[in-house]
Parts: C-alpha cells; sequence; structure tokens
C-alpha cells in the first residue's frame, strides 16, 4: 500500500542497489515502511548533469507546450488521489481527509503555474531616441535546486516543482528523507504526464552532504528551500557565495488577536479547528493566542473544549482527526515546551502529555497562565500545543505580537473595519488573515519577512521567483 522508494535522475528511477539507504518509519506505529536509497556523489553529479541539459531543452520548449505537460501532471495527480494520500497519510502522520485536501490542492497549484506561465509578459518601455526599442524580458533564471521539509510531502515540493517548471527551469528537489514518498508519487506523475528527461530530478540523502554538493555547483542558478530558520541561514549562505538567488521559506511563530467586539466562541471556533491542522505542525500554524480581556474565558473554554474533542489516531482510520506528530523529535520538543511552561505558573487546561505507547502522539493541548517570554510563547512550537494569554489594549497586543523575529503569518479577528485595517498595517508579517485563515491559495503569494524568510511561493509572485528580468535597447 505504501510506494517503492527510488531516486529520480535523468529519466530514470534508480533503486538502493549499490546505494546507502535508510528506513522510513510510520509515525502511527513506529514501523518501517520501506528502504530509501541515498544518491551517491556520482548521482548527484549526474543529476547536475541531466538539468543542465534538461535546461536547454525545456527553456526551448514553448509555455504553451509547457502549459500542456503541466496540465496533464496535474489531471494525473487527481486521477491518483486516493493512493498518493494513503502513502502521505502512512509517512507522516496527518489524518485522511488532511492528506486528501493537500494532494488535490497540489493539483491546482500545478494548474495555476501552467496557466501564469503562458502570461509570462515582459514589457516596452518608450525609447528616448527615435526608432529604439526598450524591451523587458522575463528569463528562466536556470537549474533550480530546492529542498522541502516533512510536514508536507506533497504539497511543499509543488510549489517549487510547478513553480520552476512553468518558468522553464529544470531542476534538481532533494525531498524529505521522514516522508519521500508523496514527491515520488508527484515527480511520477510529471514523468509520466510527458515532462523530458533530466528537466526534473529527485535525490535523497543526508540533507547537509547533498545541499553542499548541489549549492556550490557552477550549474545551480537559484536555491530554494522550506524548512527552520538555522538550516535556511545556511543555505543562504551557501548560495551567498555563489550570488546565487534564493528563496526561503522559514518557520514562524504566528499570533492571533481577537478582539472583544468578535464573538470570542465562534473565533475560537475557526482557529482551533486551524491550529489542529497536522498537529500543529505546519509553518503558517497559529501558536500565539491574544485574547482581549472582556472575551478571554468564553475563548479559552471554546477552544479547550474543541481541543478535548479531537480524536487521536493512525491517521488512515475514518474517525482520526489528529494523527501523530511526524517523527519523535516533536515528541521530546513538545514535553519541553509543556515543562517550561508549568515551571513559569503555566496552567494545562487539557492535553499535555504523550498519548499511548505505540507511535508518536501527544495530545491537543492547551496552556494559559503562561509569561511572554516562556518557551511556548517565543520559540515555534511545530505541535499540537496552543498558549492562550489576555491583552488589554491595541498598542500593547502589536508590541507583543511584533516582539519576536519571526515574520511569516499573523490572524485577528475584530468586526470593526478601522481595526481590521489598523491591525493589517500594524503587524509585521508576510500574511494576515483577518476574520480569516486563508492565506494560503495557488493565485496569491506566500511567504515570510524578518527571519521567516524572503521571497514568495504562490501567486504571480511564485512564477517570477524562477525569473531573471533582461532588458534589451535595440537601436
Ligand atoms: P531541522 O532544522 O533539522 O530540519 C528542517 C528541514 O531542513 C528538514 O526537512 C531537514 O531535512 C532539512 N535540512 C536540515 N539540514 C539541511 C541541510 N544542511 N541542507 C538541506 N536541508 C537540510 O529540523 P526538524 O527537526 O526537521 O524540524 C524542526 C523545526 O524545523 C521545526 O520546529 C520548524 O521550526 C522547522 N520546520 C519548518 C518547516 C516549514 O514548513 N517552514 C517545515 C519543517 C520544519
Amino acid at each position: 500500500m505504501y510506494t517503492e522508494l527510488k531516486l529520480y535522475i535523468d529519466g530514470q528511477w534508480l533503486d538502493g542497489k549499490g546505494r546507502k539507504s535508510e528506513d522510513v518509519i510510520n509515525p502511527a506505529t513506529g514501523k518501517s515502511l520501506g528502504s530509501l536509497p541515498h544518491a551517491s556523489a556520482a548521482d548527484l553529479d549526474n543529476a547536475l548533469g541531466a538539468a543542465e541539459k534538461g535546461f536547454a531543452l525545456w527553456k526551448a520548449t514553448s509555455a504553451y507546450d509547457r502549459a500542456k505537460i503541466l496540465r496533464k501532471a496535474a489531471d494525473l495527480l487527481r486521477e491518483r488521489h486516493d493512493h498518493i494520500s494513503k502513502v502521505q497519510t502512512q509517512e507522516q502522520g496527518k489524518a485522511y481527509a488532511e492528506s486528501r485536501a493537500e494532494v488535490l490542492t497540489s493539483a491546482d497549484i500545478i494548474d495555476w503555474y501552467a496557466e501564469e506561465g503562458r502570461r509570462s509578459y515582459g514589457r516596452i518601455v518608450p525609447g528616448r531616441a527615435k526608432g529604439v526599442r526598450q524591451m523587458v524580458l522575463q528569463e528562466p533564471v536556470g537549474v533550480v535546486a530546492a529542498f522541502t521539509p516533512w510536514n508536507f510531502p506533497t504539497l511543499t515540493p509543488v510549489r517549487k516543482i510547478a513553480g520552476a517548471l512553468a518558468a522553464g527551469c529544470s531542476l534538481i528537489i532533494k525531498a524529505s528523507e521522514e516522508t519521500p514518498g508523496g514527491c515520488v508519487e508527484l515527480v511520477k506523475c510529471f514523468a509520466d504526464a510527458g515532462v523530458p528527461a533530466g528537466v526534473l530530478n529527485l535525490v535523497f540523502g543526508v540533507p547537509a552532504t547533498v545541499s553542499e554538493h548541489l549549492i556550490p555547483s557552477d550549474i545551480v542558478r537559484k536555491i530554494s528551500f522550506t524548512g527552520s530558520i538555522p538550516v535556511g541561514k545556511h543555505l543562504a549562505g551557501l548560495a551567498a557565495k555563489g550570488m546565487k538567488r534564493a528563496t526561503m521559506e522559514l518557520g514562524g511563530h504566528s499570533p492571533v488577536v481577537v478582539f472583544d467586539d468578535f464573538d470570542p466562541e465562534k473565533a475560537a471556533d475557526t482557529i482551533a479547528a486551524f491550529k489542529y491542522r497536522n498537529a500543529g505542525q505546519v509553518c503558517i500554524s497559529p501558536t500565539r493566542f491574544y485574547v482581549q480581556e472582556k472575551g478571554y474565558n468564553k475563548f479559552v473554554a471554546r477552544f479547550t473544549e474543541f481541543a478535548k474533542g479531537l480524536k487521536l489516531g493512525d491517521g488512515l482510520e475514518k474517525e482520526t482527526t489528529l494523527g501523530p506528530l511526524a517523527n519523535p523529535r516533536r515528541l521530546d520538543a513538545m514535553e519541553s515546551f509543556v515543562n517550561d511552561a508549568k515551571a513559569r505558573g503555566g496552567k494545562i487546561q487539557t492535553g499535555g502529555s504523550r498519548h499511548g505507547n505505540q507511535g508518536f502522539f501527544f495530545e491537543p493541548t492547551v496552556i494559559t497562565d503562561v509569561p511572554d517570554d516562556s518557551k511556548i510563547m517565543t520559540e515555534e512550537p511545530f505541535g499540537p500545543v496552543a498558549p492562550i494569554v489576555p491583552f488589554k489594549t491595541f498598542d500593547e497586543v502589536v508590541q507583543r505580537a511584533n516582539s519576536l523575529e519571526f515574520g511569516l503569518a499573523a490572524y485577528a479577528f475584530t468586526t470593526s473595519s478601522t481595526t481590521a485595517a489598523a491591525i493589517g498595517d500594524a503587524i509585521q508579517s508576510g500574511m494576515v488573515g483577518v476574520n480569516s485563515v486563508a492565506i494560503s491559495t495557488p493565485e496569491t503569494p506566500f511567504g515570510g519577512i524578518k527571519e521567516s524568510g524572503y521571497g514568495s511561493e504562490g501567486g504571480i509572485e511564485g512564477l517570477q521567483a524562477y525569473m531573471n528580468t533582461k532588458f534589451i535597447s535595440q537601436g
């Protein structure tokens, strides 16, 4: 029911024979799902050579023809969504319904880029001298090296693959070794849709070894990374050495501000469901809840009720609404957040412990009465732990929300259009959801500021991330 794990280089699927490998673990059971081959140094060199050759071919393919192939890949992904969703749930843990939504959204993302790739317009700027044509053109950047993490095995790779391919770039993607199956299945869709050999290559290995091999290569012109801030800084440094373009989608610690004028229970219903999606292992997950005093108690009660109602279990079981954490590192991290909060006077409203003795389950947790300098209020939780604290005034909450070095996502709830506009302006964040959590769609830019990174994926910005601007003055 899982998938056969292979590398994909220059149009060939390569298995583990003669290569190092590692086991992929099902986080619901702790058992191995299969063995993942690692690319050798020679494999990585082959991938670089193939991508260079692939770029020349793909760049010369018209945007119209590229779009046809991309749309076919989206159709294949939709046709195969049930199998791919099950593969993802087994390796990553999320409930099947979430996996399915992820795979179907991934198909929508491919369609968006297929269409947008045909609109990479340039412009003509009036010349100063008679007869001079000043042309601004968009060209594909070249070979891309992309690196994706374990929380969205299909969706994060697809943003990079579809964006790069629509722009006319070739790429080598190193997807997560912990959740490789989603990306293997995704790459199969592109290959079966007719993406030529060498244009898209998939490798796995020891992350630092692969990135340090690929990024300094003269063949690579752009990197795109999604993952933690420390790794992002390291990879951005490697890219800077070769003056290479980079997109960095890093961590966040998203504040949620609920103003007194908004029904606190309605806010709790919306934001609690969003908080526990993928067990909180989402970079835009709401993670610090500031509720204005009047509605505070009602918000806490309703949010806690929601958390208590979640059904922990294997994501493949129908009644499961909260799967396990993706790996044992997250379990240790959750325990450390809870212990620190308790030591600082935090009150556990629900949860707070591991669940069961198999797999990596952690209870949905709500903590109140934590100080702003506690670990849970200052470090990205990336798990099912929600701290809720009260606030008094607009200026105070803005100061507290902006006090960290993160700037990925933020949320606010208010019925006042004046407050909505003011909070949207005041929050230091790449994305702000006001009375809405819909901040990640194929058509809109997705990206952070401050230490959460730079560059956008999605929207027209997501295509431009893979384009160079060229100016031609023709006399
Ligand atoms: P980590 O810092 O070890 O790794 C983060 C990701 O980067 C992983 O996918 C890993 O394979 C990759 N990576 C690590 N070193 C690399 C290297 N030298 N070259 C290329 N890739 C490399 O942390 P982790 O334990 O996997 O996750 C913990 C933290 O990472 C979370 O708390 C969260 O802050 C962050 N994270 C963010 C996202 C996101 O969507 N932005 C996704 C996953 C993890």
